[in-house]
This record gives C-alpha cells, structure tokens and sequence, in this order.
C-alpha cells in the first residue's frame, strides 16, 4: 500500500464523511451499481472504481494496484499526487481559488508568458485559457471564422485530415472525421473539408483563397497514433500561407512534453495551437495560443470569453507541471524512453507494428484481439487502452521508469496469449 503521510488524517476524514472515499463495507460491485443509476451512460460501464494514486501507480476500491499506463489518456504528465503539483494546487487554492476574467492573477500571467516561451512565440502572441481541449478548438473555430476574407471573396470553408478527432462540443465536432460521432447531431456548425491526412497534393489543391483555416493533429492520437511527418507539417505551413489560410495545430493530445518535446510539432510554427490534456498534470486546464500579431488580434473584445477559464489553480496547476518538466529533465526522459520502450515492443511476437514518438504509442496485433488484451491486462495490473480493435495505446506519466515499464513488457506476451484465448472462446 502506498504511504499516506501526505494526508493529513482530517482531510481525508473529511473526504470520507462526503462519501468521496470508500469504506470497508463499500464494494466496487455496490460503486458500480450506484454509477450505473446516476451517472449518463456515455462511457459505457467503468472499467474499475479507482480510489487512489501515487507516481505511476492506481489502486482500486478494493484494494488491487494498477501500473497507469494511460495516464488519464496522456494527462497524468507527472504521475499521480505529485508532492510539488499538489501541494502548488493547495497553496494557490488556500491563496485565491477563483476570480473572475474581469480580474488576473499572478498564476494566470506567469503562465501566458511561460507558455509563449517554451513554444517559441514571435512578438505579438497572446494566450486564451479555457478547461479543455474541445474548448480551446472552439475558441480556434471562431477565430477562423474571423479570418473571413473580403465581401468579395469571402473565406467560407475549413479543412480538417481524414481520421482528425478534436473533440465532442458541437464545434470541435464539426472538425472530427467519425461520421458515428457526427452524423447523429447534425445540423453542425461548420462548412468543412475532410481531406486524407500526410497527403500534400490533397491538401493543396484543397487549400485556395476560400479557406479560413486548416486544422491538423502533428500526431493522430484518437486515430491509432499517426504520425504526420515534419514534411508535411512544412508544406502545410507553407500552403496555408500562400492562401492566407490559418494554419492551426491541435497539440492537446501531443503537447507538453508528450512525444519527447515541448510540441509535436515544432520547429514548424503554426498561427495557432491548441493545448489541454498533459497541461495542468491532471488539473482541467486548455489553451489556445496564437503567434503573431495578425492572428492574435483576429479577436477582440467582447469576442470570445469563459468564466473558469485560466483560473488561479489551473494556471498555477501548469505552472508547477512545466516547473517539474524542466527540473527533472522530462523531455529528454521521455524521447530516451519511448524509443526504448517502442524497440522492446516491436519484439514481441503477436505485435505487428510500433507507432509513435516519446511516450505516446500505439501498437497493432496480429489479430482484433486489442478489447481483450486490454481486459487480461486489467486482470493482471496493468492500465492500458485501445483506439480500435487491434490497436493498443500507451500514454503514460512522462516520470515513468524502465523498471516499471519492463513489468509490463515482461507480462505482454502472456496478455496477448490471454487475449487469443478469450477471442477463439468468444
Ligand atoms: C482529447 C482531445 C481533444 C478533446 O479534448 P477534451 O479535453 O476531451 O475536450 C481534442 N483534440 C485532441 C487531439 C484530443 O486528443
């Protein structure tokens, strides 16, 4: 069991007594039940009932530890209940929790200009806070849409890849490949062009003086981890400013630090990026960043707003996360790291392809057994996920070891036998 010394006992008195912890008469199986009666049933029925975490490992309500090799789906940057990130999380909450946009704050600030830092911001780019990331596409929506062209040549459409997913409110939707996700809500918003993802003549002849914008993951994360090469990460950068199309890069997935780099994308500078997942270590947090004057002051005020957003904790949340980066040297941990990890994966028998930078990975299976290897490694500790049917992913804290990721190396043959088992039985 991990040491619950950083606890102090009242808190966690007082978690209990408002039933955000589990008792000894509360079984996962009673947990389970409950959720399934109050909770909307758009995820399906939860894995595990998970009641604590500590570095780069969970334990369930009733009592089995996981290693968490999906961090939250690349969120838990540095682990779980970071001494730094949750002690800066109670500090800036017993300081100031909340104000308004009518108001800043020190945390807020300091984050805008850490940010414009690390991504290599020219002169004139700003930052806009939201709480995720299908809300920091929003913002890039609208932002588009005021790159409108003239009364006579008016910029009408928007161009998103083949297998894109930007997330689920209805603008962020608009932009997603998956016509499951779409076509149940539609009327979307949006007149938008779908064209197939690392093909550079498709997306020039897409991309003319009607375009407002382009939106491209550097790496298709929902997709199965599809890399985009910088290649066509250039040529988009170029054809878009030909067109005088905005060029925006969707990070919330890749950013901060995930595939061994501040930004998937960089050296290749979009005019806007978005940010989420892995920025707040596990504390809602998005952004959106535009670089440059031009684009930056497409937006004005009145135009956009939000009433959490870049909020006191959130921002000092990033802050610390990016703090740790730094100080522990993550990015280079990670590259050393991934590619490690990807050369053992891509031994193993039953595995037929390794995609991915740092640590975001996918792997492919011999078989569309990836529900049931996902399941056996539930079984023997091991969180892990799967973006189709024989597609696994790994995206785990960036501070994760060789040791432990070597426990579920070693245990992955036995997983993948588990898995063709279950399959044939079925
Ligand atoms: C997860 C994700 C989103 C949506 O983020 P939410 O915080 O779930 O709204 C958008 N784009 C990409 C690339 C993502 O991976």
């Amino acid at each position: 069991m991990p040491t619950t010394s950083n606890h102090p006992q009242s808190s966690t008195d007082a978690l209990a007594a408002l039933g955000a912890l589990p008792s000894a008469a509360v079984t996962s199986t009673a947990l389970t039940e409950r959720y399934a009666s109050a909770l909307l049933g758009v995820f399906g029925t939860p894995q595990r009932v998970l009641v604590r975490g500590s570095g780069c490992h969970v334990w369930d309500a009733d009592g089995r530890q996981y290693l968490d090799l999906l961090g939250g789906i690349a969120v838990n940057t540095l682990g779980h209940a970071h001494p730094l990130l949750t002690s800066v999380i109670s500090s800036q909450l017993a300081t100031l929790g909340h104000v308004s946009n009518f108001f800043t704050s020190p945390a807020q600030i300091s984050l805008a200009e850490r940010l414009l830092e690390i991504s290599a911001a020219p002169g004139g780019s700003k930052v806009f806070f939201t709480n995720s990331g299908t809300e920091a596409n929003e913002a890039a929506l609208k932002l588009a849409r005021r790159n409108a062209g003239t009364a006579d040549k008016p910029r009408t459409k928007v161009i998103a890849l083949e297998n894109a997913f930007h997330g689920r409110s209805l603008g962020a939707l608009s932009l997603t490949w998956k016509k499951a996700y779409r076509e149940p809500f539609e009327p979307l918003p949006g007149n938008v062009e779908w064209v197939p993802a690392g093909d550079i003549e498709a997306l020039r002849a897409a991309v003319d003086e009607s375009v407002q914008a382009v939106f491209i993951e550097p790496i298709q994360g929902e997709a199965g981890v599809r890399e985009l090469d910088v290649d066509y990460l250039r040529a988009a950068r170029a054809i878009t400013h030909q067109a005088g199309a905005l060029l925006i890069f969707d990070e919330v997935q890749t950013g901060m630090g995930r595939t061994g780099q501040y930004f998937a994308s960089a050296p290749v500078l979009p005019d806007v990026m978005t940010l989420a997942k892995g920025l707040g270590g596990g504390f809602p947090i998005g952004a959106m960043l535009t670089f440059g004057h031009r684009t930056s002051d497409l937006l004005n005020p009145g135009d956009h707003g939000t009433t959490f957003g870049g909020n006191p904790v959130a921002t000092a949340a990033a802050l610390a996360t990016i703090h740790v980066i730094d100080k522990e040297q993550l990015l280079s941990h990670v590259a050393e790291t991934g590619q490690w990890l990807r050369e053992e994966l891509s031994a193993i028998t039953g595995i037929s392809q390794v995609r991915g930078r740092g640590l975001l990975i996918a792997f492919d299976l011999d078989k569309p057994i990836a529900a049931q290897v996902v399941s056996a490694g539930l079984d023997a500790g091991f969180i892990i996920n799967t973006t189709g049917p024989a597609t696994i992913r790994l995206a785990p804290p960036l501070v994760i070891t060789r040791d432990q990721l070597t426990t579920f190396i070693d245990k992955l043959p036995a997983l993948i036998g588990q898995g063709l088992l279950t399959h044939k039985e079925n």
